[in-house]
């Protein structure tokens, strides 16, 4: 991948762009003003011309974790900036710095080519990598935090670049500073840093289950592939944001009021003194999977996807999402939480 020393400080423009393309739910919605980030010097400017035009503003990476309205008005900030390189190594650890715009499952790969294992149970989460640290995104027993050294972003209160250490981005389960504070950073480099010690994480039960043959961080990345492959649907064929809520974290005392009336409650093992429940079983024992409400529904497989069948719009999708949400509090007094961004 190319890095953008030679990018034009003025970003391209794009009137009315639509953007069925660029989000993974397949919505049509339309961005009135498309800006396309290629570099992080665009930003300053452009952020004082939105300032000045008083325009609503947002940034939209790959799209695989928003829910877009019809139009996106004023501008949206199409975050392409590229390159990804090795700055330095120490005995311990070897550092990269990465472009936001960086396709985050690209960037796994080129990882294991150069022989730095560790992102490989987080292979093929849909994005780019300026995303990854928005919701800490993880998968089989990992989170992208535990790879961040800091990050790169326009901080738009300050209006100067600043780099935030991995402490400083607050880094929770599907949560970080960025996603608490909204429309205030824009991230437009991340550095990572890749112990060498590495140790193959296979916790998870869909791992743990082919253990014996997963020997290196290669055949891990494979089994993972595999394994969401067959699990989730591919926003290629049927339009989908993956998960669409976050697995509700209760207190110990809901939980064991809960298995004495749901002996298989599906839960795992949280921070001290709770429980993170499965809002997948949760949902399916509502009696929801597979259940369509107009033009979305209820992925048939795992109750967790919300999938778009064609046209479903914003406001379809918050529909389904509401049912679902009323149908779980009623049965369980248990709230489900949306885990895309509204935008
Ligand atoms: C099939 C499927 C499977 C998925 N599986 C997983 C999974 O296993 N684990 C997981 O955690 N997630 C998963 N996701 C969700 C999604 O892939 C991640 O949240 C991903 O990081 C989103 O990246 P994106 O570039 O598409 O972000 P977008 O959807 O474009 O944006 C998401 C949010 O981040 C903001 N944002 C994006 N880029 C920047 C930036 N550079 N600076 C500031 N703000 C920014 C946007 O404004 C928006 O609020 C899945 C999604 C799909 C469709």
């Amino acid at each position: 991948m190319n890095c953008a020393k030679n990018a034009p400080l003025s970003p391209k423009l794009s009137l009315n762009l639509g953007l069925q393309l660029r989000n993974t739910f397949g919505i049509a919605g339309i961005a009135e003003r498309a800006y396309e980030i290629t570099a992080a010097e665009q930003i300053p400017p452009l952020m004082q011309e939105i300032t000045q035009n008083q325009w609503p503003w947002r940034v939209l990476g790959g799209g695989s974790n928003v829910i877009l309205p019809p139009v996106l008005s004023g501008a949206t900030l199409l975050m392409n900036i590229d390159g990804e390189k090795v700055t330095h190594e120490d005995s311990e650890s070897t550092y990269l710095e990465v472009g936001a715009g960086v396709n985050w499952h690209a960037f796994v790969q080129w990882t294991l080519d150069q022989q730095l294992p560790g992102l490989e149970n987080l292979a093929l989460i849909p994005g780019t990598v300026g995303a990854a640290p928005i919701q800490n995104i993880g998968a089989y027993g990992v989170e992208v935090a535990q790879y961040i050294d800091r990050i790169i972003a326009f901080d738009t209160t300050s209006n100067q670049f600043v780099t935030l250490t991995n402490a400083a981005c607050e880094f929770a389960y599907r949560d970080s500073i960025f996603k608490r504070q909204p429309g205030r950073f824009i991230v437009t480099q991340v550095v990572f840093k890749l112990p060498k010690a590495w140790q193959a994480r296979l916790h998870y039960a869909d791992l743990q289950a082919m253990s014996a043959n997963l020997t290196t961080a290669k055949d891990i990345f494979a089994a993972v592939c595999d394994i969401r492959t067959k699990k989730l649907p591919n926003p290629q064929v049927i339009g989908n944001a993956g998960s669409f809520f976050q697995n509700p974290l209760v207190s110990n005392q809901q939980y064991q009021s809960l298995l004495s009336t749901h002996p298989n409650l599906v839960s795992y093992p949280d921070k001290a003194g709770h429980r993170k429940l499965a809002a997948g079983w949760l949902i399916d024992q509502c009696g929801l999977k597979g259940h369509r409400l107009g033009e979305v529904g209820v992925y048939e497989k795992q109750a967790l996807v919300i999938v778009n069948h064609g046209h479903g719009t914003a406001a379809d999708i918050l529909a389904l999402a509401k049912l679902i949400q009323d149908s779980v509090q009623e049965r369980f007094g248990v709230t489900l939480e949306i885990e895309p961004n509204i935008l």
